[in-house]
């Protein structure tokens, strides 16, 4: 019997640290001119994964930054960057000094690599499972070239990668890992923003794995409850009935985005004698993105 914080907080480490690794997905510069053409994210109307995981977003379609000592162009070039990316999304970029979503800094060292000059580094840093949703808790870019072009596709380049966009095989889009002035960001690229931030930005508390055993007039019960959403819940409390005579309720405390909590109770008191029908709910009076899987019906298996 008692709480136990659920494994998910290991499993949220373990991902987070995996994501790094993105971080050293790099950008080279060279420039040609650009010929013309098709600049969408997919090439032949191929639908290809176009982000790192299935459906990453930030929690919400408003997301902070920060621009760490960068010189004045590399600054103005970012910021032109998530003008660019709101003005043809719903999303919204906005400067905070502290505790931002995605950080920035610059370096101004040359580094190579296969003979190209790398041009930035970007990529998100913390990633959360949740649900359908890979959500984004933390994104860091390195600005390294100059820009010289009309639009800072370099920053815009880092940006997206952040947004959680891989590399494009199209040479005419921006996330062409070879830069070129000409490139652009594409329709389908804000498109698939678009969708993502659809959604809005509740939490999602859902039953997983909820198993019982009658042993006379006593229960034992087994459960986890998540939280699938994309907001942190506030606290709740599970109600259980046995054909729909109440029998227990327990609180439940706030739950984080992608974690969950394991609720173990044993020979719990119910009155009736023949239960057919035990019922599991979540009495949550907030929004949420689903409220259809606040309940669960379990048959009994009498022993
Ligand atoms: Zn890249």
């Amino acid at each position: 019997m008692g709480w136990k914080i659920f494994v998910s907080f290991i499993f949220i480490l373990l991902v987070s640290s995996l994501l790094i690794f993105y971080w050293f997905i790099p950008f080279k510069t060279i420039e040609f001119g650009v010929s013309g053409g098709n600049s969408n994210f997919n090439l032949n109307n191929k639908s290809s994964n176009m982000q790192f995981y299935q459906n990453m977003r930030y929690p919400n379609s408003r997301i902070s930054y920060q621009i760490y000592d960068c010189p004045l162009q590399k600054e103005n070039d970012m910021e032109r960057a998530f003008e660019i990316i709101s003005e043809g999304s719903i999303l919204d970029f906005y400067p905070v000094d502290s505790d931002e979503q995605i950080s920035v800094t610059c370096d101004s060292k040359n580094k190579m690599e296969e003979g190209l000059f790398i041009a930035g580094e970007g990529g998100p840093t913390n990633i959360t499972r949740a649900g359908n949703f890979n959500v984004i808790l933390h994104g860091s870019i390195l600005l390294i070239r100059d820009s010289k072009c009309e639009t800072p596709n370099i920053a815009i380049h880092e940006l997206l990668h952040t947004l959680g966009f891989g590399h494009s095989e199209n040479q005419n889009n921006v996330m062409y890992p070879i830069t070129k002035c000409g490139q652009t960001i594409g329709e389908d690229i804000f498109q698939l923003i678009d969708e993502l931030y659809s959604f809005p930005s509740y939490e999602d508390l859902v039953f997983e794995n909820v198993s019982a055993v009658m042993h006379g007039r006593y229960l034992n019960v087994n459960m986890s409850v998540r939280n699938n959403g994309l907001r942190s819940s506030e606290k709740s409390r599970i109600i259980i009935s046995a054909d729909d005579k109440f029998v227990k309720e327990i609180d439940l405390d706030s739950l984080k985005i992608g974690y969950g909590r394991r609720i173990s109770l044993g020979n719990v008191w119910v009155s009736q004698i023949n239960v057919e029908e035990l019922e599991f709910f979540i009495d949550y009076n907030l929004t949420e993105l689903e409220k259809k899987n606040n309940k669960i019906i379990l048959k009994i298996k009498n022993k």
